[in-house]
C-alpha cells in the first residue's frame, strides 16, 4: 500500500505508516515544491542527483587553508562588533590556535549575534578569501563547535524556492531506503561496454548521493566515475527502450493511406499537380526530395512520424503546403499549427493565396478570435468543409472537432511543449476507424544528421540542405555599441533605397519592464533620427489586434523600421526586409541569433545583419559571448551554426532545451557518451525481445509518467 501514495517519501523516516489511509491533507509548501520538480515517487527522488557536494567530513587548521577554498574550521570568538556607517555589518574574529579569520555578516539577527559573542566556541564553513584584513569568510554557515563530523560528502541538490536543502536531503535519504533498486540490466550486457557489475544501480546511487570523502571530486564533476557511467548507461537505455517501444507500437497502428481519390469532385482532384503548377517558383532539388519522402510515407497505411529540418529560409512552408495537398487530394483534412499568432497569421495568408484559387477552403483558429468567427470556423471544421485548418494552440483545445483529420503539421516544433504536441496527436485519432494520424514536425534548429538518427530512435528525419536559388548571402558585422550612430546612418541609406529594417532588442527574462524600456527607448531614438519614416514598435504585451496591424503595415511595405522584442524570432517572412540589427547581441544564444538573422536575406536584394554588442562595465566580452558572435560572423549555414553551438554550449543542454522542449536526458550527453548511446541503441531491441519484463520495469523506473511524453 505504501508505495501507492506519492507522498510516502515525506512521511518516511517519520512516525507513522498511516498516511495513505488518512484523507489527503493539503500539501505543505515543500511538498508542493517537490511536485513541481516532478519528484513524486521514491525512485524519482532517488534519481534526483546532487549538483555538487560540500565537504563537512573534516576540520582544517587556519594555518593550512588556502584562499578560494571552502573550509570548515573550529575556533573561539575573540572579537565581535557591529560596525555602523556605510554598510552595517557584524564583524567576528575567529581564532583556532593556528591563526585567525575574519567573519563578515551583512544581515544578521540578534540571536545570531549572541551565538557569535566573544568566548563562544563555533564551527564555521565557507569560502576563504585573502585580503588586507588577512583571511576572511563572507556569510559562512556556523554552529556550535564539537558536533559530530559528516562521514560522507554532503550533497547539494538542484532545487526550487520553498524547498530547503535539509528537507530535500531528508526526503532523498528516506527515498533511497524505500525505492526498489534491483538491477534491470542483465549482467552479460554490462560487460560488453566495460561497465563494472559492482557498480549496480543501488551502489551507484548510494555512492553518488553520499560519496566517500576520499573520492576525487574531479571524477564526480566530469561524470567519468564508474557510478556516473552506470547512471548514464541506464538513462540512455531507458530513452532508447521507450522510443523503440513507441515505434513498434506505432507500426501496429493504422493510418489512412492518403492516395488520390479516383473520380473525386473536380475541386480537389489533382490538387498536388495544380499547386505545383501554380507556384511562382520551381522547387529546389532538396524540396523535391523531401516531398517525395513525405509523400511516400503518406501513401502508406502506417502513421508517418517525421521531422523535417531545414535552415531558416530553406522553404519548409511550401513543403508543408504540398503535404497538405496530398492529404486533401485523398479526401482528408489537414491541420497546420504554429507557435505564435504572428506566424500562424502569416502561414494562413500564404496558404490561402496558394490554395484558395484552387478551390480549397482554409479555416483559421486562434485564441484571440471573436466568438462568432470562431463558431463559424468550428462549424466549417466539424463539417469537413474546411480541408485545411491553420492556427495556433487553439487547434488543440477541446472544442475543436475535426471531421476526418489525417495529417497534422507542427511548425517550429521545438517551440511547443511536449504535452501540446501530444494533445494534437490525440486530436487526430479518428475513433470510429481506429486510425492514427500522420505527423510532420518542422524545425529550423537543425541538429547534425547522425546525432538525430541515433538519438531519435523513433523519428524519421528529412533534411532540406539547400536554399532556394538567387539568395545573396547575408553579410554579418559585429559592431560595438559605441558605433550605434553609424548604424543608424546606414539605416537611413537603406530606407532611401526602399528597403525595410528590423531592429531587435533583447528579452531580459528577469524583468519584462526593463525589456520594454529598452525597446521603447530605441524606438524613440530611431523615430527622432529618421524623420518621415514610419517606425513601429512590436512587443509581446501589445494586444493581438495591434500586433497584427503592426505586422501587416510592415509586410505591406508602409513601415520602414520595425523595432521589436524577440516576438519576431520565428518564421516571419517579409522578403523586402534587408537589414537586421540586433541590439545587445551578446545576450542572445547562438541559435536564436541565427533564427533572427534568418528574417532577412529572403529576397533578391543583398542583405546584412548588424550585431550590436555592449560589454557593460566589463572591459571586454566574455569568452562564450565572443565565440558566439564570431560564429555568426563566420557562417550563414544553420548546420554549421548548430555544430558550433554544440561546441560552445555542450550537447546536453543543446539537445535538451532546443529539441524537445524539456530536458529529456539529465545525465548522459549524446556526443560525449556516444559510445554508451550506441550500446543502448543496440541493446534496446534485444532487451525488448528477450527480457520484456525487465525492459518494462526499466522504462517505468526511469521515465515513469513521462514515458508517454517521449512518444510525441
Ligand atoms: P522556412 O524554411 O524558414 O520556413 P519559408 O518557407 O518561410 O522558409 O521560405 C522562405 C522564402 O523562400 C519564402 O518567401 C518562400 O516563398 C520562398 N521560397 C520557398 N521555396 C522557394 C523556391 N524553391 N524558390 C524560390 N523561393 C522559394
Ligand atoms: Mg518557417
Amino acid at each position: 500500500m505504501r508505495g501507492m501514495c506519492p507522498f510516502v517519501a515525506l512521511t518516511a523516516g517519520g512516525q507513522n505508516g498511516w498516511m495513505t489511509s488518512v484523507p489527503e491533507k493539503p500539501l505543505s509548501g515543500p511538498q508542493k515544491a517537490l511536485r513541481k520538480l516532478g519528484l513524486n515517487r521514491a525512485i524519482d527522488l532517488a534519481l534526483h542527483l546532487p549538483l555538487r557536494y560540500e565537504d563537512e567530513t573534516r576540520l582544517v587548521k587556519l594555518r593550512d587553508v588556502r584562499e578560494g577554498e571552502v573550509a570548515q574550521v573550529e575556533g573561539i570568538v575573540r572579537h565581535s562588533e557591529v560596525k555602523l556607517g556605510g554598510h552595517r555589518q557584524l564583524l567576528v574574529t575567529l581564532d583556532d590556535g593556528t591563526g585567525t579569520c575574519l567573519l563578515r555578516f551583512f544581515t544578521f539577527y540578534p540571536s545570531q549575534q549572541k551565538a557569535l559573542a566573544v568566548g563562544q566556541a563555533i564551527r564555521v564553513r565557507g569560502e576563504v578569501r585573502g585580503g588586507f584584513a588577512g583571511l576572511t569568510m563572507m556569510h559562512p554557515v556556523f554552529k556550535p563547535a564539537g558536533g559530530e563530523l559528516a562521514r560522507a560528502l554532503t550533497p547539494v541538490y538542484p532545487t526550487v524556492a520553498g524547498l530547503p536543502q535539509p528537507y530535500l536531503r531528508r526526503a532523498v535519504l528516506g527515498a533511497l531506503t524505500r525505492a526498489e533498486l534491483n538491477d534491470t540490466i542483465p549482467a552479460n550486457f554490462l560487460s560488453k561496454i566495460g561497465l563494472q557489475p559492482g557498480w549496480n544501480l543501488r551502489e551507484a546511487l548510494l555512492f553518488l548521493h553520499h560519496p566517500a570523502p576520499d573520492v576525487t571530486l574531479a571524477a564526480l564533476e566530469d561524470r567519468s566515475h564508474p557510478a556516473w557511467q552506470r547512471l548514464k548507461a541506464e538513462e540512455l537505455l531507458a530513452q532508447q527502450l521507450s522510443q523503440l517501444q513507441a515505434k513498434r507500437e506505432r507500426a501496429g497502428f493504422r493510418a489512412p493511406a492518403l492516395l488520390p481519390v479516383q473520380g473525386a469532385a473536380p475541386a480537389s482532384a489533382g490538387l498536388l499537380a495544380r499547386l505545383l503548377a501554380a507556384l511562382p517558383f520551381q522547387l529546389t532539388a532538396a524540396q523535391r526530395r523531401v516531398c517525395e519522402e513525405i509523400t511516400h510515407d503518406l501513401h502508406r497505411p502506417v502513421p508517418m512520424h517525421r521531422l523535417l529540418q531545414g535552415d531558416v529560409g530553406s522553404g519548409k512552408t511550401v513543403v508543408a503546403a504540398l503535404a497538405a495537398a496530398v492529404c486533401i487530394d485523398a479526401g482528408w483534412q489537414c491541420a497546420l499549427m504554429a507557435p505564435t499568432e504572428i506566424l500562424a497569421t502569416q502561414h494562413f495568408a500564404k496558404l490561402v493565396s496558394w490554395l484558395q484559387p484552387l478551390g480549397i477552403t482554409v479555416a483559421w483558429l486562434t485564441g484571440s478570435q471573436k466568438t462568432k468567427e470562431r463558431r463559424d470556423m468550428l462549424a466549417l471544421i466539424a463539417s469537413g468543409q474546411a480541408q485545411l485548418v491553420v492556427g495556433t494552440h487553439a487547434i488543440i483545445t477541446d472544442k475543436v472537432q475535426f471531421k476526418n483529420l489525417a495529417l497534422a503539421i507542427i511548425d517550429e516544433q521545438h517551440r511547443f511543449g511536449v504535452a501540446q504536441r501530444l494533445a494534437l496527436r490525440g486530436k487526430l485519432v479518428v475513433d470510429a476507424l481506429a486510425l492514427e494520424p500522420h505527423l510532420l514536425m518542422m524545425s529550423a534548429t537543425p541538429i547534425p544528421r547522425t546525432l538525430a538518427m541515433s538519438y531519435y530512435a523513433d523519428l524519421d528525419v528529412s533534411t532540406l540542405d539547400e536554399l532556394p536559388p538567387g539568395r545573396t548571402p547575408i553579410i554579418t558585422r559585429v559592431v560595438h555599441e559605441a558605433r550605434r550612430d553609424e548604424v543608424i546612418e546606414r539605416i537611413s541609406a537603406q530606407i532611401a533605397q526602399g528597403r525595410q529594417i528590423y531592429w531587435v532588442c533583447p528579452l531580459i527574462e528577469e524583468s519584462e519592464a526593463l525589456d520594454l524600456r529598452n525597446a521603447t527607448e530605441t524606438h524613440a531614438q530611431l523615430s527622432a533620427a529618421l524623420p518621415g519614416v514610419l517606425v513601429g514598435l512590436l512587443h509581446s504585451r501589445l494586444p493581438t489586434a495591434e500586433k497584427k496591424a503592426m505586422m501587416s503595415q510592415f509586410t505591406a511595405g508602409q513601415m520602414g523600421v520595425l523595432v521589436s522584442t524577440t516576438v519576431i524570432e520565428v518564421g516571419v517572412d517579409v522578403p523586402n526586409a534587408s537589414l537586421m540589427v540586433i541590439e545587445h547581441a551578446e545576450r542572445f544564444g547562438l541559435s536564436q541569433l541565427h533564427q533572427l538573422r534568418g528574417r532577412v536575406g529572403r529576397g533578391a536584394a543583398a542583405s546584412a545583419c548588424v550585431l550590436l554588442y555592449s560589454t557593460g562595465d566589463a572591459p571586454r566580452l566574455g569568452e562564450t559571448a565572443r565565440e558566439r558572435l564570431r560564429a555568426m560572423a563566420e557562417s550563414n549555414d544553420g548546420f554549421e551554426i548548430a555544430r558550433r553551438d554544440l561546441e560552445i554550449r555542450g550537447p546536453g543542454e543543446f539537445m535538451g532545451a532546443r529539441q524537445s522542449g524539456a530536458a529529456l536526458l539529465r545525465f548522459a550527453d549524446v556526443v560525449e557518451d556516444a559510445e554508451l548511446l550506441t550500446w543502448a541503441r543496440e541493446l534496446a531491441p534485444v532487451m525488448l525481445d528477450q527480457h520484456p519484463v525487465l525492459a518494462a520495469q526499466h522504462v517505468q523506473r526511469w521515465l515513469g509518467g513521462k514515458a508517454e511524453f517521449l512518444k510525441a
